[in-house]
């Protein structure tokens, strides 16, 4: 599904990932739940890519629903993988990059049992990033560090395109955006600091991990 020229989310994938196309290929920001890599080809099959055409996929956090299907397409595609150093260092080891917080019996169970249906299987990344690193997408493509819902989290932004992809620093919801908060955030004030940088980047269009893209995102940030 087309956003915007050149940006597209592809749909019916827990989390949201968006795949940019530029002349020398594509990149994509998130790779989904496990099993993802199969409708991630497919959509590119679908613009007329192979897979080899996937040159890059960026990676906002180490979330299983984030990297779920990042080590099938790696090996389907040579995409080189880029992530923050945290980020990166749990993707190794092959677990979450923060403890989480469950406030009851309930939710510890159900995080035990996700954990183990859903782990990702462990994979090095190419390169790591930091803040303000740029790729060359989108007519410069920046990486912006927004730790809080997890401690290496970063969110990416082009200033010429006004599109910024938050992964889950921000959540989009029918009623509006909001912030990370909740039994799997990691640093409250951190988030709500990342969520108040980037209300001030000037973005047009929020892409978020979960939820509806947000287009003219002007005021629509979170108050916090
Ligand atoms: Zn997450």
């Amino acid at each position: 599904m087309e956003i915007i020229p050149k940006v597209h989310l592809i749909p019916g994938i827990t989390a949201n990932p968006y795949l940019i196309i530029e002349p020398d290929g594509l990149t994509l920001i998130d790779a989904g739940l496990p099993g993802s890599h199969k409708k991630i080809l497919r959509y590119m099959a679908g613009l007329g890519y192979a897979p080899k055409g996937l040159k890059r996929i960026i990676i906002t956090h180490s979330d299983f629903d984030h990297i779920g299907g990042l080590a099938a397409l790696k090996a389907a595609t040579g995409a080189r993988v880029f992530a923050s150093a945290i980020e990166a260092q749990a993707m190794v080891e092959g677990h979450a990059s923060r403890p989480l917080k469950p406030r009851s019996a309930l939710t510890r169970l159900l995080f035990g049992l996700m954990a183990g249906l859903f782990k990702p299987a462990p994979i090095q990344a190419d390169e790591l990033l930091s803040d303000g690193q740029t790729f060359p997408v989108l007519g410069g493509l920046r990486v912006v560090e927004t730790p809080g819902h997890t401690p290496g989290h970063i969110s990416l932004f082009s200033s010429s395109v006004g599109i910024l992809f938050c992964g889950d620093s921000i959540v989009s919801e029918k009623t509006g955006m909001r912030g990370s908060t909740g039994a799997n955030n990691w640093d409250q004030a951190k988030s709500d600091e990342s969520v108040r940088r980037q209300a001030g980047l000037g973005a047009r269009v929020v892409c978020s991990g979960h939820g509806p893209v947000v287009m003219d995102a002007a005021g629509k940030f979170p108050q916090i």
